[in-house]
């Protein structure tokens, strides 16, 4: 019989990887067990919905007892894809960029940026955290040649939409998107958006209008 695979509610499989990281570091303190509260303190995330989110992947937390940790990671594992390593690249070596290719992400996911982009000829042709960086004019060869699914762009907002169109015809699945532009894409391509700006702005405004509590002795 073909089993569906398992769909779990959008906002549950965004905190995945936060359980995962977590759990993660217990198994390797040694910990089999831990208890939604004390995973809620972790992850600040309240322990009612660690019980729902939980409950959809069949963890059934015994009271006084808590949940399995290796059952967990196993779970999680399987589920975010954590036995197969997903190769990325990325397109715009900058400031920004620069930072990310040093940045290990294999530390903590299966994720491995496997080659970089520009059209400055001073970065083409170099390797940065031991990513080598291509002229765009090669882009679409490049990956081709290797199974890249997820882009991830940090180039000048101006140029984003073009890129993206020329990513829409290779076997890009996923585009992290650095930039403030707002990009147009088929619904087979799924564009997660990150400008750090107006996040920094947004911490600022909650800070100035909705003060946390202060913390009591
Ligand atoms: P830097 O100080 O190295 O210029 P930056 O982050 O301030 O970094 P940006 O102007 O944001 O620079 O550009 C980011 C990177 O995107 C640069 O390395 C630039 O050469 C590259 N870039 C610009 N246009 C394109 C393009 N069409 N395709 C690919 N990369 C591009």
């Amino acid at each position: 019989m073909n089993q569906e695979p398992m769909r779990i509610p959008q906002a549950t499989a965004k905190r995945l990887p936060l359980y995962y990281r977590f759990l993660q570091n217990l198994h390797s303190s040694g910990k089999q067990r831990v208890s939604s509260a004390e995973l809620s303190e972790a992850v600040k995330v309240d322990s009612a919905t660690i019980r729902r989110d939980f409950s959809y992947f069949g963890a059934l937390g015994k009271k006084g007892y808590g949940y399995n940790v290796n059952y967990l990671l196993s779970f999680f594992r399987k589920t975010l894809d954590q036995d197969e390593l997903t190769e990325v690249a990325l397109i715009g070596v900058g400031n920004l960029g620069t930072a990310f290719l040093n940045y290990n992400f294999l530390k903590n996911n299966n994720t491995k940026i496997e080659m970089a982009f520009d059209v400055d000829e001073n970065k083409v042709g170099t390797k940065i955290g031991d990513v080598p960086v291509y002229h765009m004019d090669e882009i679409e060869k490049r990956l081709e040649e290797q199974n890249v699914t997820v882009a991830i762009l940090t180039v000048p907002a101006q140029v984003a939409q073009p890129i993206t169109d020329r990513l829409v015809q290779s076997e890009i699945k996923g585009i992290l998107n650095f930039t403030p532009a707002r990009l147009n894409v088929p619904s087979s391509i799924r564009i997660h958006h990150i400008d750090l700006a107006v996040e920094l702005q947004s911490l600022v405004y909650f800070l100035k209008h909705y003060p946390v509590a202060e913390q009591e002795e």
